[in-house]
């Protein structure tokens, strides 16, 4: 039984990576293909994001490149701004305080992108900060900030940036030029498998990394082991060489971008056409639509129905949105205009019984 993946990750994984994946595995040491990938599929996702910032590639999945990006620029005592309007932002305080940095929490409107302008107010006031960690996609709302306005703001006072993009870039464009440290994650927009973290690393914050006074308490977290190897540890063949598959997929970014936008205004109003109402007021994603459950409903009833009547999987989502609302994942491989209307003509199905 195969289902159409529309949730907010993971997203569908392409046959022709799923394939990749599967080959004999090379060993690195006698076959030179893994760093020819690794060093390609970098320097393409650098190139995407217009940069010359080196993009590094770790085991794991996103979380790992959250926490990698605070164990590796934060110090004991150190004081942290995290601006926050989501789930996810909130998240960034824990990582904080595990390395011993002083949290300091900007707490933001959660039904719309985060006021650049309130948020120069509080920096008029306080602004004495090393780091400030922020989500551009926060995605158990969905909710997007605008990521390059707040971060020239925080340059402005040499703050180090760290931004979680993971449910955001590739599907978003996003401009590095004011970000130290961007954070993606493979079973998102970029449709492989769960498994890999991508940090695209300014010279400011290696340079800060190198400076630091004490040891980074993370091994493996230590993104400084990244640096001038191309893959310190033992080679994850097979899931750069099928991610680097996933990569080739996108094919023209312009275009890719372009699509994800327009199937995102699509989704939105055929959302409201159905008579539903949207959870944000602004600040919507292109990679996910979040909608209010109606009066009559659960979220578990709804998702089971869709996958049972029509196998079609959407998400719901959790903490303080539990039972509250459903998103519809329109991420690289689903962010297609059919899938879009045969997800919303099966919802419209269940809602109009
Ligand atoms: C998915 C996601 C992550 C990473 O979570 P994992 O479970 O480790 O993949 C981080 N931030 C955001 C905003 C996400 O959507």
């Amino acid at each position: 039984m195969s289902y159409l993946i529309m949730t907010a990750g993971p997203t569908p994984v392409a046959e022709n990576v799923r394939l990749k994946r599967s080959e004999i595995s090379k060993n690195p040491r006698f076959d030179t293909s893994f760093i020819e990938d690794y060093k390609s599929v970098t320097s393409k996702i650098s190139h995407y994001l217009n940069t010359k910032n080196a993009t590094h590639i770790l085991c794991g999945e996103g979380i790992l490149g959250l926490e990698a990006a605070c164990a590796s620029l934060v110090e004991p005592g150190d004081r942290c701004l995290v601006i926050t309007n989501g789930i996810f932002g909130d998240d960034f305080a824990d990582f904080i305080k595990l390395y011993d940095g002083e949290v300091v929490v900007f707490d933001a409107d959660r039904l719309n992108g985060i006021d650049v302008n309130k948020l120069e107010d509080f920096l008029n006031i306080d602004h004495d900060f090393k780091v400030a960690t922020l989500v551009h996609c926060d995605t158990p709302s969905g909710v997007l900030n605008p990521v390059e306005d707040i971060c020239s703001l925080l340059k402005k006072y040499s703050i180090l940036t760290i931004v979680d993009s993971v449910s955001a870039f590739p599907g978003i464009k996003v401009d590095v030029s004011n970000i130290d440290i961007l954070l993606g994650g493979s079973q998102k927009c970029y449709c492989a498998e769960t498994g890999l973290t991508i940090v695209t690393v300014s010279d400011e914050a290696w340079k800060v990394m190198e400076s630091r006074k004490t040891f980074i308490k993370s091994y493996y977290a230590n993104l400084l082991k990244f640096k001038d190897y191309n893959f310190p540890y033992s080679m994850p063949v097979n899931d750069i060489a099928s991610f680097k598959v996933a990569v080739d997929n996108i094919g023209d970014i312009n275009a890719f971008w372009e699509r994800h936008k327009q199937v995102a205004h699509l989704c939105r109003s055929k959302v409201l056409e159905m008579g539903l109402s949207l959870h944000l007021q602004s600040g919507f994603s292109d990679t996910v639509t979040v909608f209010n459950i109606p009066k009559g409903f659960d979220e578990a009833g709804v998702i089971n129905e869709m996958i049972d009547k029509y196998n079609i999987i959407i998400s719901g989502s959790f903490a303080y949105l539990k039972n509250k609302v459903l998103r519809i994942g329109h991420m690289g491989e689903s962010a297609k205009e059919e899938y879009i209307t045969k997800t919303i003509n099966s919802l419209n199905e269940i809602f109009n019984k």
